[in-house]
């Protein structure tokens, strides 16, 4: 039976932080029970179309999805169960904003069924989180962190970003120690993009950002100090302990089949890209219509041409990189007939060829971007 990802967004906010461009916004209580409810009508209307699937990753998105209290995410995940074949190992994820650590919050997720977090820290200086706009302290994040493991929760990721204003190497080193200390199972690092549209944005002049120096020395630093710590380097922005990779993430850079729910989420579905618009009212009112269809919008069937760069894209983030046989099965032609001799790569150190696989080296990935779009069409 073929496998599935549901990702569901909760697009809501305590407030905005300055870079975020995800759609989300502040709410309240009431409005987020009228989207819980539009959430697993929605769930339930498209589960007959999906009879031939069983979900193996669930994974709870935003915005901020434990503003959201535990009956709201057993009411979910009840949803999920009731009219899907959700298999019983299945890895069930839910972003967590340290300044929503309601008591007996870790206990109640894990009841529902939620079996991974992913916690978004940032950065463990006050300065640092304050400039960002989070709404949350180091002490509030270290409280969080404690009762999900007092609950139970075996599986955290923490959320690290480089590159802040007015951070500096030696802080960012700071912050990793303190993480890496904590010993999560995960831990994913970001670069900062200032995102148009965002107050970070409009702030751009007054922002005293990393030079590029310090920027790359932040990106090697974050590769040295996690794979000395025992992770294992597995995407460009992605490190676990073993077996502990983001099973849905993987699905994303797998090119496997996933299925978004709520304002802002993206699918890709039987060879299909689609999204849902980023306007929750607009969401709630065709929910209510039953207009389930008009939820698919923007279908892009992913073929041809576009579909080899497209698996030659995501692959690449992977430190497994392409394997060279499922990419001539797929495709019917070889790597190198079609992206051309990678032998002057392989002898730069960019990258490593065996008779199997071709992947980025960890100083071909600092410049991925640049090999990539010299392979590819996209943006041509
Ligand atoms: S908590 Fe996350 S989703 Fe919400 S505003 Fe901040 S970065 Fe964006």
């Amino acid at each position: 039976m073929p496998r599935l990802g549901l990702y569901l967004h909760i697009p809501f906010c305590v407030r905005k932080c300055r870079y975020c461009d995800f759609y989300s916004a502040p709410t309240d209580k009431g409005a987020r029970t009228a989207y819980v409810r539009a959430l697993c009508r929605h769930l339930a209307a498209v589960a007959p179309d999906l009879r031939d699937y069983t979900v193996d990753t669930v994974y709870f998105g935003g915005g901020t999805p434990t503003l959201l209290d535990s009956g709201d995410f057993q009411s979910i995940l009840d949803t999920v169960r009731g009219c899907l074949s959700l298999e019983r190992d299945a890895e069930i994820t839910a972003e967590c904003n340290p300044v929503t650590n309601a008591a007996g919050l870790m206990e109640g997720l894990l009841c529902a069924g939620v079996n991974r977090l992913s916690i978004g820290l940032q950065s463990t200086h006050e300065g640092e989180l304050k400039l960002l706009g989070r709404p949350h302290g180091y002490g509030e994040f270290l409280s969080t962190y404690s009762a999900a493991r007092q609950a139970g929760f075996d599986n955290i990721s923490v959320d690290l970003m480089f590159g802040i204003p007015d951070q500096t190497v030696r802080s960012f080193g700071q912050t990793l120690d303190a993480v890496t200390a904590l010993s999560p199972e995960h831990i994913s690092a970001y670069g900062l993009r200032i995102e148009e549209g965002t107050p970070f944005y409009r702030m751009r002049q007054e922002l005293t950002l990393p030079d590029e120096d310090a920027e790359a020395e932040m990106a090697e630093m974050v590769a040295a100090r996690l794979t000395a710590a025992g992770y294992a380097h597995y995407e460009i922005s992605n490190y676990a302990r073993a077996g502990l990779r983001s099973r849905h993430n993987m699905r994303y850079w797998l090119g496997e089949d996933y299925l978004g729910f709520g304002p802002g989420a993206h699918s890709y579905l039987r060879g299909v890209r689609f999204e849902t618009a980023p306007d929750t009212a607009a969401y709630l009112l065709a929910v209510e219509r039953g207009d389930f269809e008009s939820l698919r919008q923007n279908p892009v069937p992913i073929a041809g041409k576009e579909q080899k760069d497209e698996y030659v894209m995501l692959r690449m983030r992977l430190f497994d990189g392409v394997e060279l046989a499922d990419f001539s099965h797929r495709f019917g032609t070889s790597f190198e007939k079609e992206y051309g001799d990678v032998t002057p790569l392989v002898q730069g150190g960019f990258l490593v060829k065996t008779p199997h696989r071709i992947a980025f080296t960890e100083k071909g990935m600092r410049v991925s971007n640049t090999i990539l779009s010299d392979w590819l069409d996209f943006g041509k």
